[in-house]
């Protein structure tokens, strides 16, 4: 089972100073800053997804610089994501159009012939055909039954875009494999799709709408897929955020899937921001520990204008906080006490008032409880990659895009391991 990353420009800066909590005055993004696969010696998956709609053009607003995006379609998408090296020649990538970023229009902008010239010109060795993601979802929808005329239409574009496209992908010789892409409002219309894609010359078909769905309604879809498509058939999972579920898929035959979620849960998660590997098979979770810089975070500078705090004093607990961490990680402070100076600065940004007036509060308890299991257990230490090795406390701290993508970036090695681990066991089994 392949494990690609959709890469958003998810690199960091090696030369990011942590004590002074800056990057050289002389840096340039992109072209000094690292992708995963450069900071730590090697690349933490199988290959990586590009969407075009986050390169984007004159049509779609992309995350991409228009001057980064004129640099992807002039030396391809090899070499603008550093891959061009003979230890990344085996990783493969693939591309997508993005379909989350046009979903409020009636039709795809780009036309299946438009889509299969950006993937050769561009050296991918995946495409996927030009799809129009369905957002309806029932779950005992059988066939054609159902669906909005929305739903309907939808899968029609879907399908003859994914015509036209392996047609021109042919007609061409095109350099990469072609994926037809599946889009339905039912387990149902879903298998309806893949058999015609199948029909159609297709032997690689990639899932997509799965991101809003719980893991046992992806199964219902995939049980549906693989009863109606011929068992050689190869299937992908467009943006899989249930990743961490991964191992209850197993018997779906999934030969490959994409997704962001490893990076993306070092800063958007609540609580699991910092991976291990946990007992037997399965994953340990860890809360970073947040400390926002206090002249930045939108919520400590609202306090201060309502006059709640003195900015000189947030600073003041801030720079405790900070210190406090870095003494703990050398071994010169206690554990209690630093997590006191860090649940002190917590408060104006957790109750929004000072520590005294809300010590006993129920969040504040609970994450009290949570930075303690993470300071018990040092998990940084327990990490020999490359960034936990050079960003030591540094990593569990929340706070700016270099700590929270750095962990996000070892969360991913990490997840890397896991699927192997998942995949060693059942050639074993
Ligand atoms: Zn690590």
């Amino acid at each position: 089972m392949k494990f690609i990353f959709a890469d958003s420009l998810d690199y960091v800066d090696p030369a990011f100073d942590f004590i002074a909590d800056r990057s050289p005055a002389e840096r340039q993004p992109y072209w000094d800053d690292a992708y995963p696969h450069e900071i730590l010696g090697y690349a933490p998956y199988d290959g990586v997804l590009v969407s075009r709609g986050i390169v984007g053009d004159h049509r779609v607003k992309g995350k991409y610089t228009a001057s980064q995006a004129r640099r992807f379609h002039l030396v391809g998408v090899r070499k603008f994501l550093r891959l061009d090296k003979p230890e990344f020649a085996h990783l493969d990538i693939f591309g997508d159009c993005g379909a989350f970023t046009y979903v409020q229009e009636e039709r795809p902008p780009y036309s299946p012939a438009e889509m299969v010239e950006f993937y050769d010109e561009c050296g991918f060795t995946h495409g996927c055909s030009v799809d129009h993601i369905i957002f309806d979802f029932d779950p005992a929808g059988k066939a054609r039954e159902g669906g909005s005329d929305h739903a309907k239409t939808r899968f029609d574009i879907t399908l003859e875009n994914a015509d036209a496209f392996f047609r021109e992908a042919r007609a061409i010789d095109a350099g990469f494999t072609p994926l037809g892409v599946i889009q339905g409002w039912s387990p149902g219309s879903m298998a309806e799709a893949a058999r015609r894609l199948v029909a159609m010359g297709y032997d690689y078909l990639a899932l997509g709408g799965m991101v809003p769905l719980k893991s046992p309604e992806i199964k219902l879809c995939l049980e549906a897929i693989r009863a109606a498509v011929p068992s050689a058939t190869r299937l992908h999972i467009l943006g899989f955020a249930k990743a961490d579920d991964i191992d209850s898929f197993h018997g779906y035959d999934i030969a490959s899937f994409d997704t962001t979620s490893p990076l993306i849960r070092a800063f958007k998660d609540a609580k699991q921001n910092y991976y291990l590997p946990g007992e037997g098979l399965g994953l340990r979770y860890f809360t970073s520990i947040r400390v926002p810089q206090a002249i930045e975070n939108p919520k400590l500078q609202r306090g201060v204008k309502k006059g709640m705090f003195r900015a000189e004093e947030l600073i003041r607990l801030e720079a405790l906080a900070l210190d406090s961490l870095r003494a703990f990680d050398r071994g010169e402070a206690e554990l209690e006490d630093t997590l006191h100076n860090v649940l002190v600065y917590s408060a104006p940004l957790v109750e929004e008032k000072p520590y005294e007036d809300c010590k006993g509060s129920v969040s504040l308890t609970r994450l009290a409880q949570r930075y303690r299991a993470t300071l018990a257990e040092q998990p940084w230490k327990q990490c020999s990659c490359k960034i936990c090795r050079d960003a030591a406390i540094d990593v569990i701290i929340f706070r700016g895009s270099n700590r929270n993508k750095r962990r996000g970036i070892h969360n991913l090695a990490v997840y890397q391991d896991h699927i192997e681990r998942l995949d060693l066991k059942r050639a074993v089994d």
